[in-house]
């Protein structure tokens, strides 16, 4: 029997059981679920785990890689993998697969969502019909959304998700994603914009889709800012630390009809008195991701990539290549032609 590691943080409920899990994995694994506040307190199990499954706010740090001597692969049960080293996983052999496709459509919808309650400022109307004031001039001047531009800042699976839905709308879709390849936008009769800066000034609502790595992050700063019209409507729904936070807060102060959706913050879970008490902002507390059916399927395809990875059968989610040369099976060389190239 193999030996599973299921780790996620103490609060949480999401995993009842672990009875999907068990479901899939049951027949040849044990599982254990480890719930602790942080990755400090996950004494002495991880020296013997064939494989973690590692749940959410809980990271695995190179200390922690290093620990686990028996293990054959890391399951991230989500879209980014940044709390993971990937670069000790790969020098101890260790491969690390996500989950990448269980909530696209979730996110996308919420990121679209997002932006129709900002545009049609909502909050606003709402507030006032709370208080007696049943009066739609409350919303202020709302621009019709047909022939809006809205820019999207990585053009990967929820990116084009995103137009697909912001182009029903009628809105005139750009793109910034330098690697993707040419002739998408043709396929998807959207606009792709070579430079971030143009893009930027250029549109009246930027949503962002790019993964948190070492050149994303802070990438919307304070000259990013600056270039957007004043009155703009920027969401995020990509990682928190993609914004340079504090300029966005200043940027907020600066311009009191600059508005934005984030659904990630830089700290999460705190949320900065800034940021709590502006009204110009819409906070979702990470719950894009989310609903019935998505959360079924991210567990579910976890513990079916787990089971593959125990197996030594090809997976196609692996975000560190070339991770396995150190522990090398055989039934592995075939998968390292298999594997994506991450992210
Ligand atoms: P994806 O890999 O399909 O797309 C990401 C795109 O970003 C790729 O096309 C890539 O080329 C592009 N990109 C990378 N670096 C870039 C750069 N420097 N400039 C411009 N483009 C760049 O990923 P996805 O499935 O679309 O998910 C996007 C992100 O959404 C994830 O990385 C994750 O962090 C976030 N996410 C958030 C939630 C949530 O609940 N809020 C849920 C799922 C995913």
């Amino acid at each position: 029997m193999y030996s599973v590691l299921v780790i996620d943080r103490m609060e949480s409920s999401y995993l009842e059981g672990l009875t999907i899990e068990r479901e899939i994995l049951g027949k040849e694994a044990s599982l254990e679920l480890c719930r602790v506040p942080d990755e400090s307190k996950i004494d002495g199990r991880l020296e013997h785990a064939d494989l973690v499954i590692s749940w959410h706010a809980i990271g695995l740090s190179a200390h922690s890689i290093r620990r686990m001597r028996n293990c054959r692969g890391v399951v991230r049960p989500a879209v980014g993998y940044d709390n993971i080293d990937i670069a000790a996983a790969r020098q101890e052999g260790i491969s690390v697969a996500n989950v990448p496709d269980y909530g696209t459509e979730e996110v996308a919808d919420h990121a679209l969502c997002l932006l129709l309650h900002i545009h049609r400022n909502v909050t606003v109307a709402d507030r006032a019909c709370r208080a007696g004031q049943w009066d739609w001039r409350v919303v202020g001047n709302v621009k019709r959304l047909r022939g809006l531009r809205l820019g999207i800042i990585g053009f990967g699976r929820i990116g084009m998700a995103v137009a697909a839905r912001a182009r029903a709308f009628g809105m005139h879709v750009l793109f910034y994603d330098p690697f993707v390849p040419n002739g998408v936008e043709k396929s998807l009769s959207v606009e792709r914009v070579e430079d971030l800066e143009e893009l930027l000034r250029s549109c009246s609502v930027v949503s962002l889709h790019v993964p948190s790595t070492p050149q994303t992050r802070a990438m919307i700063g304070r000259r990013e800012l600056e270039a957007m019209p004043n009155d703009a409507i920027l969401i995020n729904t990509a990682r928190g630390d993609v914004i340079d936070q504090p300029a966005l807060i200043a940027h907020l102060q600066a311009h009191p009809e600059f508005r934005a959706g984030l659904d990630v913050l830089a700290d999460e879970p705190r949320v900065p008195a800034e940021l709590r008490e502006c009204r110009q902002v819409v906070l979702t507390g990470h719950s894009a991701f989310f609903c019935d059916a998505s959360l079924v399927e991210m567990r579910r395809k976890s513990a079916e990539t787990a089971g593959r990875l125990l197996r030594g059968e090809p997976v196609r989610t692996i975000v560190n290549l070339a991770a396995t040369a150190a522990r090398e099976a055989p039934s592995e060389l075939g998968r390292l032609r298999l594997v994506s190239a991450g992210e």
